[in-house]
This record gives structure tokens, sequence and C-alpha cells, in this order.
């Protein structure tokens, strides 16, 4: 029973046990339908919350694509918001540059000198530049909107203008003047277009006007220039054609001086020469001794007229640059002498003394002028002997220096005459100056004398010096410089004689005039020469071809072919060298220019001096010859005549009676076709053959000694007909000279049958 107690104490136990699992059976029972409750509860919130949470899972999910979309969206608007502030950027930039753009044109705009404006279609200004400001006068604001021809003188002109503009597209270089509103004027040049907008339509006019005042007032100022330039130069012209009017009219001076001083010594020469000639002549025959005096004055006086003639040559030579000095040997110990025995009968008759103190050592022969020397020299003694009355003149010539080429020779001519004052010293060697007023009255002379001396030593390297004292005496002193010579002076020109022995000349004169040929015959007979005439230069060439002449005499005006187109054949096309001197009707400078440029040696004036002819012959050939005999002189003279006078052809003719016979014959040929030549041409007005004849009758005037007013008559018809001045008194001349020389024909005519009768 312990264990039944037991078992029932378990089973009561047990029992107990089981109500109580039974209670706690319900009551978990219970609590489990609780549960059970509390879970469908539970469930359905769950589901709810499940519902919910899907619900809120889909708004999540939802919100989710939202959210990418939202965060595509930022990034895209991100991306948009860069770009934005890149292209806000790009276009800060630009419109900076924009800005910066419209700044820089509008400064050019305003920089520039032109005005600029811009026109509106409807003609209103739309902008203008500073320029267009300042030259109106007007401010930006108030010119802009306004009409663009308001500003200008020519309102319609500036319309026109802007309107061409719209209508062509351009305008350009269009006149207009600008009126500033203070009223100054402005003158432009305006050059306008038009310009568009991107469509191609018009917006406006773009005008740019040139400030042109400037250039319109150097323009002007140009023109005016030119106009004074003009002027000037037609007052420059008129001052040239003044000046070579002035020219002119010195040159025709100096020529008519020229042509005057070569008249004057073919005037005067002539009749000297016949002078001398005769008087020489006279002198050799049986004279009384009153005679022999008179005549011996009259050669003295004759003398000096040749020297006083020749130094007035020299002077106008001189004047005229045409002065020369040759360079040939000479002997100057034998040219003092030849020229101090000049002086030994005026020193006699004076009772003066004249000594020579030549220096030995100066070599015999030198290379200078000696005809200049000469000249020098006989100035100065003469002027010594005339101003002393007493004592002594010494010529003194003293060898200064001396090297391999040259010598330095001093010339002095010391005397004890009347002095000369101090303060007349520097003037005597002055053109026609005198040391004192009475010079002239009581010793003579020009006072030319001095003048020259100087003309020849300066140009020669010299200088001349004088020494004076009043009543003591005076010494002239110069030297000149020679050159040294191997050469031997064979001909010494002035000092020649005429018996030198010479002969075996053989001469080609060529000459168209008769009486001139035969002349020359007389005289070339005379040098014991043998002669040859052709009358003109073609037939001298012939002659030329055919013989050989020592030398050839030419004339220079000639029929045919004249003396210096013969010389120029002469030269270049027959390269002769043969001397040709040319015979010279008149010195005048130009001829002998042209000889020199042909090519002749020398000239010779006519009427030909026979010792400076013989000289310069002997000095071109230089041929010596054993002795000549000269021929005898006669001494005849031909009674006085009146019209003419036939000295000079007994002189040239050595009064051989059928030489005279043969010139006047000569004469009465060629005279009267020349007559009637000349009055033919005066009617026929040829004042060209005119001349030509009257030049032909000239020459024979002298030689039969017809006055010389008759030759200066001549003369000046050939001046009228030359230059066909004063043609009115042509006739007058014309019928003088006719009527003078019909009666030297009826008088020489009278001479022929005299000498005719008395040779019978
Ligand atoms: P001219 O002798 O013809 O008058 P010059 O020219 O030879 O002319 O001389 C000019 C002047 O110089 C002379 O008039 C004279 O007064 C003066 N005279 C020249 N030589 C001498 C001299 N030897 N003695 C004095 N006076 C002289």
């Amino acid at each position: 029973m312990d264990e039944l107690v037991k078992v029932r104490k378990q089973l009561a136990l047990e029992k107990k046990e089981k109500s109580k699992l039974k209670s706690d059976l319900a009551l978990a029972r219970k609590n489990l339908a609780v549960q059970k409750k509390e879970i469908g509860k539970r469930v359905a919130e769950l589901r709810l919350a499940n519902k919910e949470i899907v619900f809120e899972a889909l708004e999540k999910e939802k919100r989710a694509a939202e959210l990418v979309i939202a965060d595509i969206e930022l990034t895209f608007q991100n991306k948009e918001k860069d770009k934005r502030e890149i292209a806000n950027k790009e276009l800060e930039v630009l419109s900076h540059s924009l800005k910066l753009a419209s700044q820089y044109s509008r400064s050019l705009l305003e920089a520039s000198l032109d005005l600029l404006v811009t026109i509106s279609a409807s003609g209103k200004i739309t902008d203008v530049n500073k320029a267009t400001i300042k030259v109106t006068g007007i401010a930006r604001e108030k010119l802009i909107d306004t009409n663009f021809s308001n500003y200008f003188t020519e309102p319609a002109k500036a319309e026109e203008g802007y309107r061409q503009a719209f209508d062509k597209g351009f305008v350009s270089n269009y006149p207009l003047t600008i009126k500033h509103k203070n009223g100054k004027l402005t003158d432009v040049l305006y050059n306008a277009s038009v310009y568009n907008d991107d469509n191609g339509n018009v917006l406006g006019v773009f005008a740019a006007a040139r400030d042109i005042t400037t250039q319109k007032r150097i323009e002007k100022e140009l023109i005016d220039a030119k106009v004074s330039a003009e002027s000037a130069t037609d007052l420059a012209e008129e001052a040239k054609s003044k000046a070579e009017k002035a020219t002119r009219t010195a040159e025709d001076a100096v020529r008519a001086k020229q042509q005057f001083l070569s008249n004057m010594s073919h005037e005067i020469r002539t009749p000297m020469n016949a002078i001398i000639g005769f008087t020489k002549v006279v002198l050799r025959t049986n004279l009384n001794a009153k005679q022999k005096e008179y005549l011996t004055a009259i050669k003295i006086s004759g003398d000096a007229l040749i020297v006083l003639i020749n130094d007035i040559l020299d002077l106008a030579k001189v004047d005229a640059g045409k002065m020369t000095f040759e360079q040939t040997p000479f002997k100057l110990a034998a040219s003092i002498s030849a020229m101090l025995h000049l002086f030994e009968p005026k020193v006699d008759e004076k009772n003066l003394q004249l000594i020579k103190a030549y220096d030995e050592r100066i070599p015999e022969v030198l290379v200078g002028d000696p005809v200049r020397l000469h000249q020098i020299i006989l100035n100065l003694v003469s002027n010594a002997v005339k101003f002393t009355s007493k004592g002594k003149i010494t010529v003194r010539v003293t060898l200064q220096a001396e090297d391999a080429e040259k010598v330095t020779i001093e010339f002095s001519v010391a005397d004890t005459g009347i002095g000369i004052a101090e303060n007349k010293l520097g003037k005597i060697f002055g053109n026609f100056q005198q040391a004192t007023s009475g010079t002239g009255r009581l010793y003579g002379g020009t006072g030319l004398g001095l003048a020259i001396v100087k003309q020849l030593v300066e140009p020669q390297g010299g200088s001349i010096h004088v020494q004076s004292k009043l009543d003591e005496g005076s010494t002239f002193s110069f030297s000149l410089d020679f050159l040294k010579t191997q050469a031997s002076a064979e001909v010494d020109h002035e000092i020649l004689d005429l018996d030198n022995d010479i002969k075996d000349i053989k001469v080609l004169v060529v000459e168209d005039m008769p009486l001139n040929q035969l002349l020359m015959k007389t005289l070339l007979d005379d040098f014991g020469f043998e002669c040859e005439i052709a009358a003109n230069g073609k037939i001298a060439t012939e002659k030329l071809n055919e013989k050989t002449y020592d030398i050839i005499l030419m004339d220079l005006q000639m029929p045919q072919m004249n003396g210096f187109e013969a010389t120029e054949h002469i030269r270049k096309k027959m390269k002769s060298e043969i001397p040709i001197i040319a015979l010279t009707a008149d010195v005048t400078t130009v001829d002998l220019e042209k000889c020199k440029a042909v090519g002749m040696n020398d000239y010779i004036a006519k009427p030909v001096d026979e010792r400076l002819l013989y000289s310069k012959i002997v000095g071109l050939v230089k041929k010596p010859a054993p002795s000549v005999e000269q021929k005898e002189v006669i001494d005849h003279l031909t009674k006085e005549i009146k019209c003419i006078n036939l000295q000079y052809l007994n002189q040239r003719t050595k009064s051989n009676p059928v030489l005279m016979m043969e010139m006047i014959s000569l004469y009465l040929e060629q005279t009267p076709p020349l007559i009637r030549a000349m009055k033919q041409s005066l009617i026929d007005k040829d004042w060209m053959t005119l001349h030509a004849t009257v030049h032909k009758m000239i020459p024979s005037f002298s030689i039969v000694g017809i006055n010389v007013d008759f030759e200066n008559m001549a003369k000046q018809v050939q001046e009228y007909a030359n230059s066909q001045l004063n043609m009115e008194g042509i006739p007058l001349l014309v019928a003088q000279l006719e009527n003078v020389c019909l009666q030297a024909c009826s008088e020489l005519q009278g001479e022929l049958d005299n000498i005719k009768k008395s040779i019978k």
C-alpha cells in the first residue's frame, strides 16, 4: 500500500496533475484561442502591414524610379547648366569683343580727318564723326536726325548727291561746300555708298567727305605760282631776249669795231704805204736839202702813223682776245742790234748816247716771238729817246736764269730823261694814259705804247716794272722766258731784207681778179720767185695735181671753189702739207679763224705789203739760195690826176710802163661789166648779186687810187644789201659808185694813152 498509496497518491497526484493539466490545457486552450485570435489579428495586421509594405515597396520603387529620372534630369540639367555657363561666358567674351570692336571702329571713325556721315533713306543724318562736328560746329546729338542737306551752301545739290548714292549705289568726288554755324565755309569732296542689311536691303548711305580747302588753296597757290612762274618766265624771256639783244648789239658793236678797225687799217695803210713808199722813192732821187728835209718829215710822220695804226689794231686784238704769240727760233742779239740801228739817226740828232749792254752768255738762237719782242723794245726805246734830251739810253739784255730747256732774260731800257712823277707811275700802263697833261702836246704820242707793252709782256708770263725819278730818268724793265733750241734761226721775219739771197721759190697764186693776179705776179717777179696763176680754187687743185709748188697764195672769195674749200680739199683730199697763205681783203677775225680751221698756215691782208709777203713766203718755205740780182727801181712818177691816183700802181709795178698798161687795161676791162652787173642787180633787187659785185669792185678802188670815200660807199652798199636795211639809201650810193668808176675808167683810158705814147 505505500505503493498503492503511492500509486494512488501517484494516481491522485496524477489525477490532480491531470486535472491540472486539464486546466492548464483549458487555460492553454484558452490562451491558445486568445493567442489564435491575437495571431489572427496579427496576421490581419501583418497582412495589412504586408499590404502596406508592398504598397510602400511599390511606392518605394516608384520613388526610386522617379529618383533615377530625377537624377537623370539633374545630370541633364547640370550639363545644360554647364553648357549655359559656357555659352554665357562665350557670350560675355563675345560681347566684350563686340564692345571692343565697336569702340575700335568708333575710334577709327573718330580719328578720321575726313567727315563721315551716315544718312537714312529719308535723308536724315544717323551718325557723324568728330570731323563732321568740327566742320559744322554742331554737336552730334543736334546733327543726328536732322536733314543732311541742311549743312551745305547748296542744299539742293547736297540732296542730289545722296540721292544719286541711293540710286546708283555710290557717288564719288562730289564737290560741296559745308557751312560752319559761324559762317566759315569748307570745300569738300564727297564719296558716298549705300550700306545694306544681310538680306541686301538698303539701310542708308555712308558718306565720307574730304576737306579740300587746303588742297584748293594749294591748287590756287599753284595756279598763282604757275601764273607768277609764267609771268616770271615771260619776264625772264623778255630779259633774256633783251640780254640777247644787248649781246647782239654788243657783238654787233664788237664786229662793227673790228670791221671799222679792219677797214681803218685798210684805208689808212694803203695810202700810207703809197706815201711812205713813194717818199722813199723820191728820197733816192736828186733833191735839194729843203726837199729832202720835207720828204724826210713826210716819211717820219708816215712811219709814226703806221705805228699808231698798228698799235690801235693790237689793242683791238687784245680786247678781242685775239692776241697770239709765235714760237719761232730767232737770233736775239741780231734782233736787238737791228732794232737799235733804227734809232741811231734820232739818237744822233738829239746828241744822245745809245748803249747796248748785251749779256754774251745768252744762247744765240732762242724760241719765242721776235716780232712781239721787237714791238715791246721798240716802244720802250722810242719813249726813252722821246723823253730824253741829254745823256744816254742804255738797253740792257741780261741772262737771269738758265736751265736745260729755257732761259729767263731781263730786258731793261734806262734813260736820263724827264722822269715820271711817283704818283703817275701806276697809271702810265693804262690805255691813253700820259704822265702829264702836257705830254701829248710837247712830245706827241697817244698814251697807247705802254698799254700795248704791258699787254704784250704779261700774256707771255712776264711783268713790266718802272723805276723813275723826275728830272733824273726812268728805267723800264721786264723779264721773259725763251725756250732753248738746237735749230738755227734761218729766217728772221721782220728784219729780213728784200735783198736776202733767196730764189727758186715756186708760188701758185690763186686769185680770180685779173688786176690782183697781175699785182701778185709783179710782186713775186720782183722777189725773183716763179709764179703761176690759178683763177679759182678748182683750177688750183688741178694745177697742184700736175706740178709741184713751194707755196700757195690763196684768195678767199672766188667763184667755183673758194679759198676755204680749196684749202680743205688740198689738206684733206690731196693730203698735201704745202704752205698756204691766205690773201684777205678784210682782216676780220671770223675770216682768220676760218683760215686757221681749214689748215692755212698764215694770212696776209690786201693790199699786200711786199716786205711782209716776202718774209712770210720765205719764212714758210725756208729755202735760201745763192744771190739774186735786185731789180732796179725806176724812179718815175706819173703826173697828178684827179679821180684816180696811180701811186699805188706805180709802186707795185715799180713804174714799169708795160705792167702799168697791163694793169690799167685790166681795170678797164673788168670795171664796165661790174658796173652793169651792179646796176642790174639793183633793178632786180637781187641783193646777193649786188653784194658780190660790189665786193669784187672794192679792191680796185685802192689799186687805182680812187678816194676811200667811194670804197666806204661800196662797203655801205654791201652792208645794206646784206642786212636789207636802209634800202632806200642804196640807189644813190650805187649811182655815185657808177659815176666814180666811169670817171676812173675815162681817166685811166687817158693815162693808158699817155703811157702808150711815152714808150713809143
Ligand atoms: P705815249 O708815249 O704815246 O704818250 P706811252 O704809253 O708810251 O704813250 O707812255 C705813257 C706816258 O708815260 C707818256 O705819255 C709819258 O708821260 C710817260 N713815259 C713813258 N716812258 C717814259 C720815259 N722814258 N720817260 C718819261 N716819261 C715816260
